[in-house]
């Protein structure tokens, strides 16, 4: 059926660089990601206390590496294929946890410095009466297409801080209303996500008392991300699953603005350097950071100035404008960008279910196009080629991050299942 839009397309980055020793330093160090790992565990307490869910990891929020058996579109292909399972990560339901949570506790850190919240150093002083009644006085503002504002939201609630979203045409509604349930306030813009962003800022930078969580340039929300990079090198460890230069790991994460997938591929290339191979995947429609790759002499350019709509069911990823840190900290480390036709990720939605029982949301579904892209692409070969990868293509990992998902409503699930069906008879009958 010539209307289907199933493309699979993979544009490579020509500014990767070898040798993970080489990578230059701009705004992230190693240092930084560091401290954010050290942070995430030091609060771990606090967490395991204000969210009941996460008793049994003790306050660490993270999610399972899944083996993927049954995917049939792997089954012809060489090597291990995995799914990082951050749909299903506690309190945010999406990778956006690791980083959103992140940036409000450093927000609390800072807070308890210059009003002394922790007098015997531990985290726990943050339910004094006292110390709330600090944090009640302060606001923190994200500007997010859902998720993002989900994570921020909900941490900043619960430890009594209020929280202002300001979301854009694409939010879905449920996201929206299950914000407003947890306590925060929810602006609606008739723009898109870039807008709704401007607007935040804008107002929270006018504001002592209101910390604006900043989508693009946040420094914080990046290093909280990056966390995941040795939190699954420990994963593959305890799997026993080696990653050298004769097995080669291959992570393929959706990408919206770039934060969440950049964060997550720098710290992976802190711990695996040249022999991770990250790819981001974006829709056809709202390919941002593809974009910005292919005009890199023009810093911030929008999918709008090459004809894209930005209309997409993967509502993360419909971004018009990459993050500018992100892309700096991508163009020695990124091996390239997929980008996917529309209705690959609603049938990848139905499939993964289908075939493996596991439930996403779009936006995650776009991360089972990435093998493809190396399999069955010319750029794909070519890469393999130009890293001398072929040979080793057999004991290859692939990871497939599933970035969201697990707080969907079921109707809302059962409609886009219900689409993803039609699509692959449709795509079968062609
Ligand atoms: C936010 C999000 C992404 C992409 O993260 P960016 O930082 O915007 O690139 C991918 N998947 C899901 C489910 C998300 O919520």
């Amino acid at each position: 059926m010539s209307d289907l839009r199933m493309s699979i397309n993979l544009v490579l980055n020509n500014e990767l660089q070898s040798l993970s020793a080489h990578y230059p330093t701009n705004n992230i160090t190693g240092t930084m990601v560091q401290n954010a790992a050290e942070r995430l565990e030091r609060f771990a307490p606090l967490l395991a206390y204000l969210f009941p869910e996460l008793e049994k990891s003790q306050g660490i929020i993270e999610s399972e590496l899944l083996p993927l058996t049954h995917y049939s579109a792997y089954a012809s292909k060489g090597g291990r294929f995995w799914l990082k399972g951050d749909y299903a990560l506690a309190v945010a339901g999406s990778v956006k946890a690791r980083g959103g949570i992140h940036e409000v506790l450093e927000i609390v850190d800072e807070l308890s410095e210059k009003y002394c919240l922790m007098p015997n150093n531990s985290v726990i002083d943050l339910l004094s009466e006292r110390a709330l009644e600090v944090l009640a006085k302060y606001q923190v503002t994200v500007g997010s297409t859902g998720n993002l504002g989900m994570s921020v939201g909900i941490m900043a609630a619960a430890l009594g801080m209020q929280a202002t979203v300001h979301m854009s045409t694409e939010a879905k509604e449920w996201k929206k209303q299950r914000l407003r349930e947890r306590g925060a306030q929810v602006i609606e813009h008739a723009g898109d996500y870039s807008q709704a962003v401007e607007v935040g800022r804008t107002e929270a930078l006018a504001d002592a008392f209101n910390h604006f969580v900043d989508d693009e340039h946040s420094i914080s929300l990046f290093c909280g991300y990056a966390v995941a990079g040795r939190r699954l090198k420990a994963q593959l460890e305890q799997l026993q699953l080696t990653v050298d230069a004769a097995h080669p790991l291959f992570v393929y994460i959706p990408c919206g603005v770039g934060g969440a997938p950049g964060g997550i591929a720098y710290g992976l290339k802190e711990e695996f350097g040249d022999h991770v191979h990250v790819f981001f995947v974006e829709p056809e429609d709202s390919s941002c950071f593809a974009v910005q790759l292919q005009h890199l002499d023009q810093p911030g350019i929008s999918i709008y100035d090459v004809g894209q709509q930005n209309q997409t069911e993967a509502d993360g990823l419909a971004v018009p404008v990459a993050s500018q840190l992100a892309v700096k900290e991508m163009r020695p480390r990124l091996s390239g960008v997929v980008v996917i036709g529309e209705d690959n990720l609603l049938r990848n939605l139905y499939l993964l279910k289908v075939q493996e029982g596991i439930q996403i949301e779009p936006s995650a579904a776009a991360s089972l196009s990435g093998p493809q892209a190396i399999f069955d692409t010319a750029e794909g070969q070519q890469y393999l080629q130009q890293h001398g990868l072929q040979e080793y293509m057999h004991q290859a990992n692939h990871i497939v991050w599933a970035t969201g998902g697990s707080l969907m409503p079921d109707s809302e699930y059962q409609a886009f299942w219900k689409r993803g069906m039609a699509l692959d008879k449709a795509y079968n009958k062609a």
